[in-house]
């Protein structure tokens, strides 16, 4: 089944700015779709209307074979990766990653077993007493991948979220999160301008310019080498 539609989408800004033209788009489950193109060009406000965070001006999106004007954006399966982390300063590792279960009134022992499942597989185990500023870039993305998959959402979406690291750490965190896109089995929705990370870790590739999309197809196609 199609996991998420997006059907003649428009992102118009102030009346005159489109930042988003005409988007199409059929998003089936378990694919890593990485949306790559220059700055501006329409990426972060596609992911940021598919998580509810910024309005659709024109157009229908599905989340399976629902309309999502129907739901709310807390209840639609969907969780979101940021580039500057946006991790609750104040709170442990732990309670970051309790925060969005303890809103939907997840029983307190399922959180604990949520948050140590997720821990272990990002490697933070030791890590969940301490504060965010006590962490280093490397730690802080992947508390930032562990509070969203604590919520085993449907959708993954991520922004941008190895921007913030230096080239060795963007490189193993690379292979990383190809390896918990398959181990998590859901969808994945990557935004980048970085070539080499669409490359390497999309199953489909969205070319957008100026709010268009120029072209969706495989990183083989897309770039021209043999599989
Ligand atoms: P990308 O993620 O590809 O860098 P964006 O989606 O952030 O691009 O931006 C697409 C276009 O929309 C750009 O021209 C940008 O200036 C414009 N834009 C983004 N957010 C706003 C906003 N809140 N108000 C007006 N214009 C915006
Ligand atoms: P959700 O809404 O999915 O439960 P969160 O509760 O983690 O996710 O985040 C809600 C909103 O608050 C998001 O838009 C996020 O960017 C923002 N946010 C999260 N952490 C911080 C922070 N430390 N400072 C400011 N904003 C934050």
């Amino acid at each position: 089944m199609s996991s998420l539609a997006l059907k003649n989408i428009y992102k118009i800004y102030d009346g005159d700015v489109t930042a988003v033209n005409n988007f199409n788009l059929d998003i089936e489950d378990k694919e890593f779709i990485i949306f790559v193109g220059p700055s501006g060009c329409g990426k972060s406000t596609t992911l940021r209307m598919i998580a509810g965070l910024e309005e659709i001006s024109k157009g229908d999106l599905f989340i399976g074979d629902k309309l999502v004007t129907d739901v709310e954006p807390k209840d639609r399966d969907i969780a979101m990766v940021f580039q500057n982390y946006a991790l609750y300063p104040h709170m442990s590792v732990y309670d970051n990653m309790a925060f969005a279960l303890k809103l939907r009134k997840v029983p307190k022992e399922e959180i604990d077993t949520k948050i140590k499942e997720a821990a272990k597989i990002l490697d933070i185990e030791s890590l969940l007493d301490r504060k965010p500023k006590a962490l280093s870039g490397g730690q802080r993305q992947r508390v930032a991948l562990g509070r969203a998959i604590v919520r085993q959402p449907k959708v993954f979406l991520m922004d941008e979220p190895l921007s913030n690291l230096d080239a060795k750490l963007r490189v193993q965190m690379r292979t990383e999160i190809t390896k918990l896109h398959k181990k998590l089995g859901t969808t994945f929705i990557y935004v980048t301008h970085d070539q080499t990370e669409a490359m390497t870790m999309g199953t489909r590739i969205v070319v957008m310019n100026k709010g268009v999309v120029q072209q969706v197809d495989t990183p083989q196609n897309i770039y021209n080498y043999p599989k």
